[in-house]
């Protein structure tokens, strides 16, 4: 894993040093829980930043063999639960655990060894050493990285507090909120569903009683999410809900729901649907960027789900048929000039180049990448699916125009995955220049490229 890691030619070597490396982070869709940040978390060991919330890695264990307790369990120390992990790392080759694993450990520590048993024990020492330092601190990792903007993902009855902190401190990183009202929309379980709107009355302070009130009370808090610089929403969906209904069939469901009694299937597909119009509505009034993540299927294994909870390491993807509702769904919004900047990511690469196509028929020449085609997400986030991603959008659509790179992680240590994104993607063009199907006098213009989609990109899109 030297300097040019994953870099083959001397073009993409070039694209990659002069024009990408050196460039910020704009993470734009990510998971970090934004207390930590406001009170700069310590960490007290490689074992704990590492494997505590990582589901990939417990993933891996398990496959590995490794019992729970190493995974998930309070009853193992960091270290044990280091020590299985690293027993673990060598098994996975070719796995991206493996490269970001090491590229961690380099571009955070400085650790150039390869991490298996013989090794375990000094680089956890070394490491662990690293980060009892101020410089590895939540913040100093940030730092470390060139981190300018990050988005966390926050429910709508999320007070905030810590966005709110950081700012009122004048923290110099762009520490923004993004929208995911997921639980408002979810009537799969009447007595949750009931839970949430009543917390949500309370936050927004609007008593409610009808569907419009519901309304009122999101409105109430998008309105407020934007006041502390929200500028998208993410929207967790199994597939595009796109039914027909009438304001007055979905007054009833609420009733129904609201009451306690279950909806059928088809009336939780209509609810759904309403719903997906109202907050596309509300993202586009307000100039933001409205982002779906669809195609998991979660929580599968249930005798697991029931001792861990969700986001535990037992999704996988899903096979869900989209086209027609996705297509129903931006093209009900664009009719009514309605649509907002969009940004679809697929679960299964299946639909890779559904999405590249359908993302064409949006295109309304107001915005450049107006509907983007995420990166490559979850189980796709690997060079193998990273490159089919950009191969599609390259082949139908503009990959110029690509936003690029996000962590969607968990870690303060995942932010060299934008490494691992631009090399892979200065490769990619760097090989066309080599094999002559981009001419290699279009250096400036290639250098600008790749600067655009590693970063200048986002800034524009987003506008933070
Ligand atoms: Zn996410």
């Amino acid at each position: 894993m030297d300097e040019n890691f994953m870099l083959d030619n001397e073009v993409s070597q070039q694209l990659y040093h002069q024009h990408a490396a050196g460039l910020p982070i704009i993470d734009y869709h990510c998971h970090l829980n934004p207390e930590f940040i406001a009170k700069d978390r310590k960490f007290d060991n490689l074992g704990q930043i590492w494997l505590e919330g990582d589901h990939y890695k417990w993933r891996a264990m398990r496959t590995n063999g490794i019992e729970e307790r190493f995974c998930t369990g309070k009853e193992t120390t960091d270290w044990e639960k280091f020590e299985k992990w690293a027993y673990t790392v060598p098994y996975t080759m070719r796995n991206p655990l493996y490269h970001w694993t090491h590229l961690e450990l380099k571009t955070a520590f400085g650790v150039d060894k390869v991490l298996n048993p013989g090794t375990a024990r000094e680089i956890f020492d070394e490491c662990t050493a690293k980060l009892r330092t101020p410089e590895y601190s939540a913040r100093g990792l940030m730092k470390k990285y060139k981190v300018e903007t990050l988005c966390t993902t926050d429910d709508p009855i999320d007070s905030l507090e810590h966005h709110l902190s950081l700012q009122k401190e004048g923290y110099e990183i762009k520490v923004l909120p993004t929208w995911r009202p997921d639980k408002a929309m979810a009537v799969d379980v009447p007595a949750n569903f009931r839970t949430y709107i009543e917390k949500l009355s309370e936050v927004s302070g609007v008593t409610i009683s009808k569907y419009s009130d519901v309304i009122d009370a999101l409105q109430v808090r998008h309105d407020f999410f934007a006041t502390v610089g929200c500028k998208l929403s993410d929207h967790g969906i199994e597939e595009f809900y796109a039914e027909d209904y009438t304001q007055a069939e979905i007054d009833v469901l609420f009733n129904k729901v609201y009451g306690g009694a279950d909806l059928t299937k088809e009336e939780i597909l209509k609810f759904k649907s309403a719903m997906m119009v109202e907050f596309a509505i509300m993202d586009c009034k307000k100039g933001w960027t409205q982002q779906f993540h669809f195609g998991a299927i979660r929580d599968n294994n249930s005798r697991l789900f029931a001792k861990l909870g969700p986001d535990t390491g037992f999704d996988s993807i899903g096979d869900f048929t989209i086209a027609k509702q996705m297509s129903k769904f931006l093209n009900r919004l664009d009719t009514n000039n309605l649509l907002a900047k969009t940004i679809i990511y697929n679960l299964n690469p299946r639909d890779n180049d559904l999405i590249s196509t359908m993302i064409g028929n949006f295109q309304d020449g107001s915005v450049a990448g107006k509907i983007q085609f995420g990166s490559g997400w979850w189980f796709l986030d690997q060079k193998f699916g990273m490159t089919a991603q950009m191969n599609s959008l390259s082949s139908l659509g503009l990959l110029s125009r690509f936003v690029g790179m996000l962590t969607d992680s968990r870690s303060f240590l995942s932010y060299p995955r934008h490494e691992y994104f631009r090399r892979i993607m200065c490769n990619l063009i760097g090989t066309d220049v080599v094999n002559g199907e981009i001419p290699a006098s279009e250096m400036d213009f290639l250098g600008k490229m790749v600067e655009n989609v590693s970063y200048y990109n986002a800034k524009e899109f987003f506008k933070f």
